[in-house]
C-alpha cells in the first residue's frame, strides 16, 4: 500500500468521511511562506496553515528557541512546579493584553481554551451567588471550536446543531451583528443590532454566565467583519447585568487584523480572553486564557476556592519557549507596517473581482482578504488549481480567502491575489 493510499483509507482528515476521502498532497517540508510537496511542487501557504504561521514556517528564531529548550526541558508537569519559559510567556501576555487581564491559564488548543473560559465564567457566577447562571449568550455566525461546550456556542446552522440535539448545551443566540466594519453606525438600536442583544440578555439574564464572541472578525463562521461599536455596547450591557464578557481572540490575536488584538479596534477590555492559533507562531499547539483580577478573585473566594481545571500538558515548556520567541518577533512592531502593506496591496489587487460574475463581496482587513461568492465553493475543486498556481488556498462556505503570513513580499502578495481571482473565476 502506498503512503498516499494508507493515508486516504486510514487517517481521518478534518471534516471528512474516512471511507471516501478526496486527495491530499504529501508535504515534504516548509520554510518561510512556502510549502514543498514530495514531488518538488512549491506553494505559498496563503492560509498560514489555518491562520497560525504569522512569521512563516520554520522561523529560525523560533526553531532556535525550541532547540535550546528541547535540550534542557521539553516537558515537566505544571502541578507544584514551574519553569522560566512559563513565567517569561506570562509576563509578555499580561503586558501586551488589555490591562485588566492579569491572570493566565495555559492549555493545549483553542477549543480547550474556550472550554476553560466558559468554565471560569460558570465558577465566577457560582461564587457570586448566581448558581442559575450556567448558560451563554452569543451572536449567530460565530465559531469557537469543536469540543462540546465550544460547539454549543458556534453558529447553530454552520455548526449543525440539529445533528447533536440532546447532546449539546442549549445556549442563547442573538442575531449576528448587522452593521459591517466600515459602514456608518446607525443610532437606531434596532438597526445596529444592540436592541436584540439587550432583549436577549434581559430576558434570560438570570441564566446567563457570559457573553462570548469573536471581536470584529467572525472567522470560521463566515469571514465577516462587523462594527467595533457593537463591542462597546456589549461591554456596557454586560456591566449592567453582571454578565462576563468573553473575547475569543484565537483567530484575531497577534496582529492579524492590523491591531495586536481585535479588542484594540474597539478599545474594549473583556473579562476573559482566549488566545491560540498564532500564539506560538504556528510551531506548536498551544493556547492561553487571560482572566481579570476580579474573575480570578471571585473564583478563589467561592466553593471550592480552586479553579477546577488542569490539563496534563499545561504550560508545556517547549510550547512556552516557541511562544516567547514568536512574541519577541512581534515586539519591534514592524509587523504593523507589513500587515498594513499586505492589506493595501490586496485591497487594490482584489478590487477588480467585485465586477466578476458570481462575486457577492470583496473585503480586506489587516492580513485577511476575502472574496465572498454568491454560492457555495468547493475546497476539493480548489486544490488542484492551488497546485497549479503555486498558492495554497482552502475556501469554505462561500468564501475564497487568504490569511497569509506577515512576511510575504509584494511579489508573493500579487501571486496570492491572482490565485484568489483565478479561483473566483472557476469555482
Ligand atoms: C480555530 C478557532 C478555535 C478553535 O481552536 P482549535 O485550536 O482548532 O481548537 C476557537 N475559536 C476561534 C475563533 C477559532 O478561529
Amino acid at each position: 500500500m502506498t503512503d498516499a493510499a494508507f493515508d486516504r483509507d486510514h487517517l481521518w482528515h478534518p471534516y471528512t468521511n474516512v471511507m471516501a476521502q478526496g486527495p491530499t498532497y504529501m508535504v515534504d517540508s516548509a520554510e518561510g511562506a512556502w510549502i514543498t510537496l514530495d514531488d518538488g511542487t512549491r506553494m505559498i501557504d496563503a492560509m498560514s496553515s489555518w491562520w497560525c504561521t504569522i512569521h512563516g514556517h520554520r522561523n529560525p528564531a523560533i526553531t532556535a528557541a525550541m532547540h535550546a529548550q528541547i535540550d534542557r526541558l521539553p516537558h515537566v508537569m505544571f502541578g507544584g512546579l514551574t519553569h522560566a519559559p512559563a513565567v517569561e510567556l506570562g509576563r509578555r501576555l499580561v503586558a501586551m493584553t488589555p490591562e485588566r487581564l492579569q491572570h493566565v491559564f495555559y492549555c493545549d488548543s483553542g477549543s480547550v481554551a474556550v472550554e476553560v473560559a466558559m468554565k471560569m465564567a460558570v465558577q465566577h457566577q457560582l461564587a457570586a451567588g448566581n448558581p442559575g447562571r450556567t448558560r451563554f449568550a452569543t451572536p449567530r455566525g460565530g465559531y469557537h471550536g469543536d469540543t462540546w461546550k465550544a460547539m454549543s456556542v458556534c453558529d447553530p446552522v454552520n455548526g449543525m446543531h440539529h445533528l447533536f440535539e440532546g447532546a449539546l448545551n442549549v445556549q442563547y443566540f442573538a442575531p449576528r451583528p448587522p452593521v459591517a466594519l466600515g459602514q456608518d453606525w446607525p443610532e437606531d438600536d434596532e438597526a445596529n443590532g444592540t436592541a436584540a442583544l439587550s432583549r436577549l440578555l434581559h430576558e434570560h439574564g438570570d441564566q446567563i454566565a457570559g457573553l462570548i464572541l469573536e471581536p470584529v472578525v467572525q472567522g470560521a463562521g463566515g469571514m465577516r467583519f462587523y462594527h467595533p461599536e457593537y463591542l462597546r455596547r456589549a461591554r456596557r450591557l454586560c456591566d449592567e447585568m453582571g454578565i462576563l464578557l468573553i473575547f475569543d481572540e484565537i483567530a484575531t490575536g497577534f496582529g492579524r487584523t492590523g491591531e495586536l488584538f481585535a479588542a484594540d479596534l474597539a478599545g474594549v477590555a473583556p473579562d476573559i480572553m482566549c488566545l491560540g492559533k498564532a500564539l506560538t507562531g504556528g510551531h506548536m499547539s498551544f493556547a492561553a486564557v487571560m482572566a481579570s483580577g476580579a474573575v480570578a478573585r471571585r473564583i478563589g473566594e467561592g466553593e471550592p476556592g480552586l479553579f477546577m481545571h488542569g490539563p496534563t500538558f499545561m504550560g508545556n515548556p517547549l510550547a512556552c519557549a516557541a511562544a516567547c520567541a514568536s512574541l519577541d518577533l512581534l515586539a519591534d512592531g514592524t509587523w504593523r507596517e507589513r500587515v498594513e502593506a499586505i492589506a493595501a496591496q490586496m485591497r487594490s489587487e482584489l478590487a477588480p473581482a467585485r465586477d466578476m460574475p458570481g462575486v457577492a463581496d470583496v473585503r480586506v482587513l489587516g492580513a485577511i482578504a476575502v472574496i465572498e461568492m454568491d454560492h457555495e465553493v468547493s475546497a476539493d475543486r480548489a486544490h488542484p488549481i492551488s497546485r497549479e498556481t503555486g498558492v495554497w488556498l482552502r475556501p469554505f462556505g462561500r468564501n475564497i480567502y487568504a490569511m497569509p503570513p506577515f512576511i510575504l513580499t509584494p511579489d508573493e502578495v500579487s501571486k496570492v491575489s491572482a490565485a484568489m481571482i483565478r479561483l473566483a473565476g472557476v469555482l
